[in-house]
């Protein structure tokens, strides 16, 4: 501190002033580490929340935050990887407009409705699968949270510019599996068109071993015991206003300009 140019005037009203101001800078300091305490928290407490994470929907991908009303933890629709127009002209914006935007919210609001006062609030979604599977009174529950679920996985497992090639690892699995790249896309197509009515086709990995599996309606391969690597979800709503009653033509698309193998590949872990 410099010299002061009262001090020549009185002795003690400089001290006093000094002291002030002494005072008034420390006072100051104080107010600024409590503001940026209270900001750095706020912002861990953000982060906490979790995140939706893009390439690993196996491990509580569904972004889960408080709510500040209820206090609540509740499924949040996960924004698509992808622009809803970015798989055309395979799959329209359109349907997806529906798709992602009224049935996969519907799940999830529905989900966020069901579980409202039960032990299943705040758990990760694959818990509440794995606990409300083949539950006669929890059928709601459970065909909610694993459409949630599946849906999130479905968008994943498509890219645009899609198809193609295998990464290498992934490629190696399948040629130990299936013999080759066409007789696995063969056998996922096989399972997508004669899957009878809505539901699923999935490729998973089974004690080392990949293999081509259906399920019917919300039915997850989560609660068989194995590995979901990638689906095609063969419910009407995935392409009846692109295809009609083609699914044959919608499945064949999908595999050839749209299945995403890099996600597959990331998910064999
Ligand atoms: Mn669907």
């Amino acid at each position: 501190m410099g010299e002061h140019n009262c001090c020549r005037k009185s002795e003690s009203a400089c001290l006093k002033k000094r002291a002030y101001e002494l005072w008034e800078s420390v006072v100051m300091r104080m107010a600024v580490f409590a503001l940026t305490l209270l900001l750095s928290s706020s912002a861990y407490a953000e982060m906490e929340q979790g995140t939706f994470k893009k390439n690993n929907p196996n491990q509580g991908e569904i972004m889960k935050k408080n709510d500040v009303i209820t206090n609540a933890a509740v499924y949040v629709l996960p924004p698509l990887p992808y622009a809803e127009n970015a798989l055309e002209p395979v799959i329209s914006a359109n349907t997806i407009r529906f798709h992602y935007g009224k049935h996969h919210k519907g799940y999830v609001d529905n989900l966020n409705k069901l579980i409202v006062g039960t032990e299943f609030v705040g758990l990760p979604l694959e818990k509440i699968i794995s606990e409300t599977a083949g539950k006669a009174d929890k059928t709601a529950i459970f065909n909610n949270a694993a459409q949630t679920w599946n849906h999130t996985f479905y968008w994943n497992s498509l890219t645009p510019n899609g198809g193609g090639e295998p990464p290498a690892a992934l490629k190696k699995k399948i040629e130990a599996s299936f013999g080759t790249v066409d007789a696995c896309k063969k056998e996922l197509a096989t399972a997508a068109t004669s899957q009878f009515g809505s539901g699923w086709a999935w490729l998973v990995l089974e004690g080392g071993k990949l293999k081509v599996v259906k399920t019917g309606n919300a039915e997850s391969p989560l609660t068989k015991g194995v590995k979901p690597l990638l689906t095609i979800d063969v419910w009407e709503h995935a392409y009846y206003l692109d295809y009609q009653n083609r699914r044959v033509d919608y499945v064949n698309a999908v595999l050839d300009k749209l299945i995403n193998w890099s996600f597959a590949a990331d998910n064999l872990g």
